[in-house]
């Protein structure tokens, strides 16, 4: 890996950030990513910039402005409709060595971990997968990269000081979006894609969701989380009319899911989904480092355990100490009387 010196990395400029397009739009964890790069740029008085690449994305690139863009490159070309990403890698790295970004942040999605590893080697700089924060060393500038490391037991800050960009993913709703300012304008670059770009171009035959791919805990607004204290599957099916009660979906920790007891896609925390809902309802969880970072941006936090002293109950807002199995059914005799 090329070592930069001083004068090298005073060079690069701004924050960016690679919009995440699927299904003909702009995916909500672009406006997570660039509100968490605006307070980035704010710190290190520089701009937000945001790449967008897709096919028929110029009407939606001015849409980024709000959520705190100074500038958006757009790459609009019909032959990176689908799933492209060694194109999408090729564009990235030559817009990287022509504008010189000093940071670039992408969303730890199935296609940003297709995209920015890729992007990482040939741009020759490192990457750090899966951050849950961001700032800016004000000694130095550099990006503090912090994210869970060896098995979720520690948080390790991360710093690239001798390679630019400085690359790191974060997951969906790991980052809170802003609320839109509609006053707020911007520059928009328009960039294309060169024929070497696209060599190696591969076609799609078909695009489908697996069942389970599109149960998608992260769009539920209310989560009823069980954990070892719920005791089996039956102890689920509780939980199930719970969440149907009050419209919500049903969560899982890993030790439930290892067990067998509900499916690997309910699993939340560090091996499994990051959510941030507007109320987490845990269950017999007791709330170990590696469950919390996936579930501890919700708003409210309930947790409902007969121990008192877990990190869970601690950190809830409304902790109920008891047994799960009397006070949910008490909880849903009271629900139809709210
Ligand atoms: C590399 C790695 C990655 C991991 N990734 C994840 C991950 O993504 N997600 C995850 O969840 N874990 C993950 N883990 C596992 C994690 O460390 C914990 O082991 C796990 O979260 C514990 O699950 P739990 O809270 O359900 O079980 P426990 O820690 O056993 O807690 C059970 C709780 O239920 C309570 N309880 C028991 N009976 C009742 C009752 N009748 N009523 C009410 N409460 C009751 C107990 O008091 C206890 O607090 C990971 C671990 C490693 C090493």
């Amino acid at each position: 890996m090329l070592t930069l010196t001083d004068a090298d990395r005073k060079q690069y400029e701004n924050i960016w950030v690679v919009a995440e397009v699927s299904s003909g739009r702009i995916q909500p964890v672009t406006h997570e990513l660039i509100g968490k790069a605006r307070e980035l740029a704010d710190a290190s008085k520089s701009q937000v910039w945001t790449v967008v690449m897709g096919s028929g994305i110029s009407q939606m690139a001015e849409s980024l402005f709000a959520y705190g863009s100074d500038c958006v490159i757009a790459v609009d070309d019909a032959r990176l409709n689908g799933i492209q990403d060694e194109i999408e890698a090729n564009v990235l790295v030559r817009l990287i060595r022509k504008y010189k970004p000093e940071v670039v942040l992408c969303a730890a999605t199935t296609k940003g971990r297709a995209l920015i590893p890729r992007v990482a080697v040939k741009a020759d700089c490192g990457l750090t997968a899966d951050c849950t924060g961001l700032s800016i060393d004000p000694e130095n500038g550099d990006l503090l990269q912090t994210r869970p490391a060896f098995g979720g037991n520690i948080m390790a800050t991360i710093r690239s000081p001798k390679h630019r960009p400085q690359m790191a993913t974060v997951r969906p709703r790991v980052m809170k979006a802003p609320e839109p300012d509609k006053s707020r304008t911007g520059k928009i670059i328009k960039e294309s894609i060169l024929d070497t770009d696209a060599d190696k171009m591969k076609k799609i035959i078909e695009i489908f969701q697996s069942k389970e791919a599109a149960f998608n805990l992260s769009d539920a607004r209310i989560i009823i989380s069980g954990g070892r204290g719920v005791k089996g599957p039956e102890g689920f099916e509780l939980l199930k009319r719970f969440a149907s009660k009050v419209g919500g979906a049903v969560g899982a920790s890993r030790a439930a899911v290892d067990a067998g007891w509900i499916g690997y896609n309910h699993q939340i925390g560090q091996t499994g989904q990051t959510v941030q809902t507007t109320l987490y309802i845990a269950c017999g969880i007791s709330g170990q480092i590696q469950h919390l970072v996936g579930m501890q941006s919700s708003d409210v936090i309930v947790a409902i355990d007969i121990n008192p002293d877990t990190p869970m109950m601690q950190m809830a807002d409304i902790a109920i100490v008891g047994d799960l199995f009397e006070v949910i059914p008490e909880i849903l005799n009271e629900i139809p009387k709210l």
